[in-house]
């Protein structure tokens, strides 16, 4: 069985690698040649449209940045779904629109090939030691077929729905850690300006139902003036477009994805969308003057 891999970037590499460590055999492609050398040199062979790596393989993964770079991966000119032969199985395992997913797996089913999607959480850290928490909408029967490799990258593997249910969960995931940023960097902001000792307020409510994963992962390099990414800001720009996209399209409100957006956008808008996502704080302190 041979596994395509499209977009070998921060997180697609280590997983991709991974799967090399495992025994599977992969054909890659990335525009990033440096790092299309680097997994040839780890074992994998290398074909330079998605066109070519879908003709070749049975199952088909592609980490990409957002919503246009799969629609062109997969059903643009000299993509997947023009090499893809009948039962092959896509997954797409980057962050993008669940409104996106479905119609490329509709396009996809007109040449009978499953389509998954099936974001991740933990970042390059569990990317590299292959602990991702895997969220998957799909087919079962699909599921099923490609289980055992999704296991191989993932610590914990979630089939949650139908198609677009992957990224439904993502967005619910991005919602809820932006949201604890946020709130995070306003407490401690209105801590620092109160004359309270911020450090000393992380360690005294961490153990109390305000404590967090979040917190945990972020208080202490956002107390450190530490804002190396970790989760670029303009990366989670992008997820709370989609959550907002998705939220009209089905009409809830989202006024916490509204507030954080736009402090995210005002700090990309200054040159800080590379900075880590704690690096929120900063819209905080610039107001508050601290
Ligand atoms: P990245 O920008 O590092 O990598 C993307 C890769 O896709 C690059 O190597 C790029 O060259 C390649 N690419 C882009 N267009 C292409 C095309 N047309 N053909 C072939 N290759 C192409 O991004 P990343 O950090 O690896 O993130 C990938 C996805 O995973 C995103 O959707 C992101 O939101 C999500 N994610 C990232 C993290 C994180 O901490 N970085 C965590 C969880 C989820």
């Amino acid at each position: 069985m041979i596994i395509g891999f499209i977009g070998l970037g921060i997180m697609g590499k280590p997983m991709a690698k991974n799967l090399i460590n495992a025994g599977y055999s992969l054909t890659v492609n990335d525009l990033n040649q440096n790092s299309v050398d680097e997994l040839v040199s780890f074992g994998a062979n290398a074909l330079s449209t998605p066109k070519e790596v879908a003709a070749v393989s049975d199952i088909i993964i592609t980490m990409l940045p957002n919503s246009p770079h799969v629609k062109e991966v997969v059903i643009g000119k000299g993509g997947v779904v023009e090499g893809a032969k009948p039962n092959t199985i896509l997954v797409d395992m980057s962050s993008i629109s669940p409104i996106v997913s479905r119609e490329i797996s509709a396009e996809l089913s007109k040449k009978q090939v499953s389509m998954l999607d099936a974001p991740v959480s933990g970042g390059e850290p569990k990317a590299i030691d292959g602990s991702l928490a895997i969220m998957v909408g799909g087919p079962e029967d699909a599921f099923a077929k490609v289980e055992a490799i999704l296991q191989v990258m993932g610590g914990s593997v979630t089939l949650v729905g139908d198609i677009g249910s992957g990224n439904i969960t993502k967005l619910a995931n991005q919602i809820m850690v932006a949201s604890n940023i946020a709130g995070m960097s306003e407490a401690l902001v209105l801590a620092t300006k109160a004359n309270v000792d911020p450090e000393k307020v992380f360690k005294a409510i961490r153990g109390g139902l305000a404590g967090s994963t979040v917190l945990d992962a972020k208080a202490p390099l956002v107390l450190a003036g530490n804002f190396k990414p970790g989760f670029r800001i303009d990366l989670h720009i992008k997820d709370l477009q989609n959550a907002l996209d998705t939220s009209n399209s089905v009409g809830t409100p989202s006024p916490i994805s509204e507030a954080a957006i736009e402090m995210m956008k005002s700090l990309s808008s200054e040159g800080k969308g590379s900075d880590d996502h704690g690096g929120l704080i900063q819209w905080y302190e610039k107001l508050a003057n601290v």
